[in-house]
């Protein structure tokens, strides 16, 4: 399968060429049509192995098929990432491929960084959130932002988040989402733990292995 078989946005297969991303990678090639369809995803990959893309892309067509977000509405897609440079890693490559998209927004929201920054960002609205569980629930907690309008989730490195003791922020956001919502689940590595967490939060998901 190639990109263009993807019937993706015209500016983001313009992002696409202008990256140099000739094919699709083979979690690309697997995950994408999956995730463009509307079905969950449950993915066993590791970093390098261009997943970032695999999401970030569907992400974004996503919520091009959304009505436009207006000042002070909650976000509509949200990633979860264990780490704030992944955080970083995954905005960068979010921001890439809707840069040629107008008035699209994104906000990272990490710990460590300036709380009154991303607290202005999320309360003037943004299509994506891309953040770490810890610093999201703070912001959630605080009325910065809501859960309300989201349907599209990524929990990214998965079994990383559970090691570093993120289970009840997934949970918390997970059971809190509005019903219809579509959620991609990436783990490097497939523990009881993560089976059991897309059993409960998954919805006849597809897996793809690479
Ligand atoms: P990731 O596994 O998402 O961290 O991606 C690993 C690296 O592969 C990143 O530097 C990406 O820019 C690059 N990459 C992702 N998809 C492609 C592709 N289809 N063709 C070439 N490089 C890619």
């Amino acid at each position: 399968e190639s990109f263009s078989d993807m019937c993706l946005h015209q500016s983001i297969m313009k992002d696409i060429a202008y990256h140099e991303y000739t094919r699709p990678t083979s979690i690309q090639a697997q995950a994408m049509p999956i995730a463009l369809s509307g079905r969950d995803l449950l993915g066993c990959a590791e970093t390098g192995s261009g997943k970032t893309a695999a999401f970030t892309i569907p992400m974004i067509e996503h919520c091009l098929a959304q009505p436009p977000i207006r000042r002070g509405d909650g976000p509509l897609a949200l990633v979860l990432a264990p780490t704030r440079e992944l955080a970083q890693q995954i905005e960068k490559e979010v921001k890439a491929f809707s840069r040629s998209l107008e008035s699209f927004k994104t906000a990272i929201v990490v710990g460590g960084t300036n709380i009154e920054k991303q607290r202005s960002e999320l309360r003037a609205g943004v299509d994506i959130v891309v953040a770490t569980p810890g610093r999201f629930i703070d912001h959630l907690q605080q009325g910065n932002t809501s859960l309300s309008r989201i349907s599209f989730v990524v929990l990214d490195e998965a079994d990383r988040m559970l090691d570093m003791g993120f289970e009840p922020q997934i949970r918390e956001v997970m059971r809190n989402l509005p019903e219809k919502h579509q959620t991609l689940l990436f783990s490097a590595t497939m523990p009881e733990e993560i089976e059991a967490l897309a059993k409960e939060y998954l919805a006849s998901p597809v897996q793809v292995k690479v």
